[in-house]
C-alpha cells in the first residue's frame, strides 16, 4: 500500500481535499488527521472491519479500546447512552477540547472499539481539520494516536509517516498538533469519579464541575490504557525530578557517568538550563514555568533523540501542574525499561 499525503490548511481547511479523506473513511480505510491534542489514526467508528484495521497497523493490543471522535455534540447521544447533568456540564466547559469521556455505550458501537466494555471514551476534537473530516464522514470516527503501539504519540505528519508509512491509506498533513499531549480521560461510569489518564485538561478545571474528582490509580501508577510502558522512545529514559540547582547537579552526574562508560546518551532539557550542559546532546522541550510549551515538544522531542541513536535520555521532570501532571505521566511511562519492571 502506499500512503498517499494530503496538505490541507488547518486553519481553511480546502473542503474538496476533506471530502476525499472522509470518502476513504467512509470505504473503511485508514486516515491519519490531526487534532489539537496529537494526529490520530481514524476509521469509521460504526464499521468493525475498519476499526479492526486500525490495530493491525498500529500493533495494538486488541483489549485497548479506541476513542471515538465527534464533530457535533448532539452525536453524543448516538455513541452513548444515560448521559446525564454532569455529563452535559462537562461537554458545555470543555467541549470541543482534549477531554474524554468514559460513558456507556450505545448499541450501535461495535465490541472491538470498547475492547468488549460495555462503556465508550467519546471526545469532540477543536481542530478545524478533524471537526470537518468528521462532519463529511457522516459517521463517529475511532482515532488512537497516530503511532506504532507504545512509541510516542505523533505530532506530526512526519512522524505518522516514520510508523505507519505504507499501512494506511492516506495522512493528512496539516501542521503541528498544538497540545503535543493526548486529551485527559475522566470515567463518568464508576462513583467516585475519576481521571484515567492526565492530559490536556488540567485536574484543577475539572474540579470547577466536579470538586471531588481525583486521579485513578492502581497500585500507585496512573491507570490509563494497561500498559505501563508506553509513549516510549527506543532509547532508556532517566527522569530527574525537582527544579534549579540541585536538579541540574543530578542530571550532570549522571551526563558525566554515561559519558565516562561510553554510552550514546542526550539530556532533555528546560529552556532555562540550556547553558547549563556545555557539549553534551541537549535538546529542550520548554520553560519549566510553561507547561504548555514542554507538553507541544516533548514527543517529538523524543523521536529526535531516537533519530539520534541514544541509548539513554536524561530527562529533567517538570512541576506536576496542569498539564505539567500529564508531561510526567507520558516521561514515568516511557521510562518503564519493560512490563515487568512494575
Ligand atoms: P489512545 O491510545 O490515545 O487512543 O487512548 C485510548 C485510551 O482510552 C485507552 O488506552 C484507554 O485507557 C482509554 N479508554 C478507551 N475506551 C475506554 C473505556 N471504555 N473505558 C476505559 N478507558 C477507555
Ligand atoms: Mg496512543
Amino acid at each position: 500500500m502506499v500512503t498517499e499525503i494530503l496538505k490541507i490548511d488547518a486553519y481553511a481547511p480546502d473542503i474538496s481535499k476533506i471530502k476525499k479523506a472522509s470518502q476513504i473513511i467512509k470505504e473503511g480505510a485508514l486516515v491519519a488527521f490531526p487534532t489539537e491534542t496529537v494526529y490520530g489514526l481514524g476509521a469509521d467508528a460504526l464499521n468493525p472491519v475498519a476499526c479492526a484495521k486500525i490495530f493491525q497497523a498500529k500493533k495494538r493490543p486488541l483489549e485497548d479500546p479506541l476513542i471515538v471522535h465527534i464533530a457535533d455534540k448532539q452525536d453524543l447521544f448516538k455513541v452513548a447512552r444515560e448521559v446525564d447533568k454532569i455529563t452535559l456540564d462537562l461537554i458545555g466547559e470543555f467541549w470541543p477540547g482534549p477531554l474524554t469521556l468514559v460513558l456507556k455505550k450505545q448499541e450501535a458501537i461495535p465490541d472491538i472499539v470498547t475492547g468488549g466494555l460495555d462503556t465508550v471514551a467519546v471526545r469532540m476534537p477543536n481542530y478545524k481539520i478533524a471537526l470537518s473530516l468528521i462532519k463529511e464522514a457522516k459517521t463517529p470516527v475511532a482515532a488512537p494516536s497516530a503511532n506504532l503501539f507504545g512509541r510516542p504519540s505523533p505530532t506530526s505528519a512526519q512522524h505518522v509517516l516514520e510508523d505507519l508509512d505504507g499501512k494506511i491509506d492516506l495522512v493528512i498533513d496539516g501542521g503541528s498538533a498544538n497540545i503535543g499531549v493526548e486529551s485527559t480521560i475522566v470515567d463518568l461510569t464508576r462513583e467516585p469519579f475519576s481521571i484515567l489518564r492526565p492530559g490536556g485538561i488540567g485536574i484543577e478545571e475539572l474540579r470547577r464541575i466536579i470538586p471531588q474528582i481525583e486521579f485513578y490509580k492502581k497500585d500507585g501508577i496512573l491507570s490509563a490504557g494497561m500498559y505501563p510502558r508506553h509513549y516510549a522512545p527506543n532509547a532508556k529514559i532517566l527522569i530527574v525530578e525537582g527544579n534549579g540547582k540541585t536538579q541540574v547537579e543530578k542530571v550532570k552526574d549522571l551526563a558525566r557517568e554515561f559519558d565516562l562508560r561510553g554510552y550514546r546518551f542526550g539530556i532533555l532539557a528546560k529552556f532555562e538550563n540550556k547553558d547549563r550542559y556545555g557539549d553534551f546532546n541537549v535538546k529542550l522541550f520548554g520553560p519549566g514555568n510553561d507547561a504548555v510549551l514542554c507538553a507541544a515538544n516533548l514527543f517529538s522531542a523524543l523521536r529526535d533523540f531516537d533519530q539520534d541513536q541514544v541509548d539513554v535520555i536524561i530527562a529533567e521532570g517538570v512541576k506536576e501542574e496542569g498539564l505539567g501532571a500529564a508531561i510526567m505521566d507520558r516521561l514515568r511511562r516511557a521510562s518503564v525499561v519493560s512490563e515487568k519492571d512494575v
